[in-house]
């Protein structure tokens, strides 16, 4: 039998300035629950307990979107969210159920984890809201169904970060932003990710940095927006954008 939830470290709600409904908390718990049992099977992440899941997990997906969890009205049309590279999960996950108003599309390229995140979304009641897609971004960068239609694409811990860009900035509409979970990032990091940034006509709109609680390291969220549509040519075939970034 699966172990009960782990309690929220104190404090951690006040510190992200947003605070779960009782669904939602049910639904973060019953996620952890979900990921140790497929944890058990596939070794998704290692971690699943305690401050790992509530801070190296749900906090870090989260905390790049205060300000949208904390703003005052839903949008007419749902936010159309898109998380490459999801693994076990994150940031997609905890993002369907902070954002009740979101469709979520999460992919990775592994079709085992595929499978476990396609059921962890339904035995969470967000099968509606939340499809999974088992390929690799580069495909997803020109499925019609994707490309040019996200409000938001996202990606953490999946490659460099001009790689990240080439997976992303196809996917968004005019108006999207692409989010880059990121730990340390240096002044060569931005350098090296501005000149991807042209080849795919779009540009760093800004750069925000944390420090995670229970000092669990520095983060950083780095947002694109689009200055044009992305070229046809981009994302370029499978494993190139990794074999020859774009910087
Ligand atoms: N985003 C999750 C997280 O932060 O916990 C998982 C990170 S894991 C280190 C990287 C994931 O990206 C893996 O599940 C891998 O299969 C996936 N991935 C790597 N390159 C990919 C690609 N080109 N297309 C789709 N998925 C990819």
């Amino acid at each position: 039998m699966t172990a009960p939830a782990d309690p929220v470290p104190a404090g951690l709600w006040d510190s992200l300035g947003w605070e779960p409904t009782p669904e939602q908390l049910r639904q973060l718990m019953a996620l952890q629950q979900q990921l140790r049992h497929w944890n058990a099977r596939l070794n998704l992440t290692r971690l699943v307990d305690g401050d790992d899941y509530w801070i190296a997990q749900v906090y870090d997906s989260l905390w790049p979107w205060r300000e949208l969890l904390n703003g005052p009205q839903p949008p007419a049309q749902p936010l159309r969210c898109l998380d490459v590279g999801t693994g076990g999960g994150f940031p997609g996950l905890a993002l369907a159920i902070a954002l009740p108003h979101a469709r979520l599309t999460l992919v990775d390229s592994v079709g085992r984890k595929a499978e476990a995140v396609k059921a962890m979304a339904a035995s969470l009641g967000l099968g509606e809201r939340v499809q999974v897609r088992w390929e690799r971004a580069e495909a997803t960068g020109h499925a019609s169904s994707c490309r040019g239609q996200q409000d938001w694409a996202m990606a953490r811990a999946v490659a460099a970060a001009p790689v990240v860009a080439e997976y992303l900035v196809p996917l968004l509409r005019a108006s999207g932003r692409a989010l880059l979970y990121r730990g340390l990032w240096s002044p060569e990091d931005q350098t090296c990710l501005e000149r991807a940034a042209i080849s795919l006509r779009a540009e760093v709109e800004r750069v925000e940095r944390i420090d995670l609680p229970g000092g669990r390291g520095v983060r950083h969220a780095v947002v694109l927006r689009p200055s044009a549509p992305c070229p046809a040519s981009y994302p370029r075939a499978v494993g190139l954008p990794a074999k020859q970034p774009l910087a």
